[in-house]
């Protein structure tokens, strides 16, 4: 019978969940062996990916991206609590705009899981019930605005109700032709992303709509999220995807081929690669520029030029994303 567990939240019963055949796996015991049982950025996993997890074919990677170590701990100069310049970018209670004519909204704190490199572990998210009024008002005054992307936290883990308020408060303003959604939800809780497929199937009537996603190895990719993309082609919605460079996670090219491969096969195109934020207690996934951009031009020789996604990083204060 299947377990009703949807999240977990205590480490404990994740490592029961997966099981001591799969805990005694060489493959991670060292992600094991670092283990941090009270981080600050407290742990949480869904039931999705736990299972994901267990049928991956690297699960250390997965488990790497998702369970908490001492190595968090360590203070790197350099490493901050607001590393891409979010807080200065402020232009109301959950709206950040660092880019012409764009803006971005923080609509919740709340994502499926947490991951360990998370570039938002240190933002001070405001509990927010009225996001949906302050991003009218702001609009009202902002006519300029074309894109607004959806961010948080993951959008997407908005009740119905209050998802389809801050869609409808953005409809309400003819400026904004493209509706942008970042989610991690296609492989974190897909069933969830499905809750709101009613709302997602009548949005292309309304906008230009985008959905980038969050992947950063292929074994996060499964016939679950293979749905979740299909619906949202056939609806008519754009699909990027994301990734961030990670050390012990997805930085060698066998996995970076295979990512663009099956994300392709799911109907989603590489859109960005990104050199990881520094955020406070991440050091220990960074890849130095050498490597990456080795990787990138490994990869470059083996896949059609579609599926090479751009390797950038965000500097606080620049007006775009910036190539590496
Ligand atoms: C990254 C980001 C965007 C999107 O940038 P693109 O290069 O268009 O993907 C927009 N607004 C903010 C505040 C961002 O951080
Ligand atoms: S889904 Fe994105 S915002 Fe949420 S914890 Fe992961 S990296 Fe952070």
């Amino acid at each position: 019978m299947e377990s009703p567990v949807t999240a977990f939240t205590q480490i404990s019963d994740f490592l029961e969940y997966l099981s001591d055949d799969f805990t005694a796996n060489e493959a991670v015991a060292g992600t094991l062996a670092g283990l941090d049982r009270n981080p600050k950025f407290p742990f949480l996993c869904s039931r999705h990916y736990a299972d994901l997890i267990k049928k991956a074919s690297e699960p250390a990677a997965l488990l790497h991206e998702i369970l908490p170590t001492t190595e968090e701990l360590a203070s790197v100069p350099g490493f901050v609590d607001d590393p891409v310049g979010d807080l200065p970018a402020g232009k109301a209670e959950s709206i950040i705009q660092k880019y012409d004519r764009r803006a971005l909204i923080v609509s919740t704190a709340t994502c499926g899981a947490r991951c360990r490199f998370c570039f938002r572990k240190n933002y001070p998210f405001q509990n927010n019930p009225d996001v949906a009024r302050q991003v009218s008002d702001w609009l009202d005054t902002h006519n300029d605005i074309w894109e607004v992307i959806l961010s948080g936290g993951d959008p997407l883990t908005l009740g119905p109700g209050a998802f389809r308020d801050l869609a409808e408060a953005i409809a309400m303003h003819g400026s904004v032709t493209t509706l942008r959604i970042h989610t991690r939800l296609p492989v974190m809780r897909p069933d969830v992303a499905m809750q709101h497929f009613e709302l997602l199937r009548e949005l292309p009537a309304r906008f230009d709509c985008v959905l980038v996603s969050h992947v950063d190895h292929p074994d996060e990719l499964d016939e679950e999220s293979q749905a979740v993309f299909g619906q949202l082609k056939y609806c008519g919605w754009t699909l990027l995807n994301q990734s961030v460079l990670l050390k012990g996670v997805n930085n060698n090219a066998d996995t970076l081929e295979k990512l663009s491969r099956r994300l392709f096969e799911q109907g989603v195109l590489p859109y960005y690669l990104h050199q990881l934020d520094h955020a406070n207690g991440v050091a220990h996934f960074e890849v130095n520029d050498d490597e990456a951009r080795r990787l990138i031009a490994e990869i470059r020789t083996r896949l059609p030029g579609y599926l090479v996604p751009k390797l950038v990083r965000e500097i606080a204060g620049e007006k775009s994303k910036t190539p590496v």
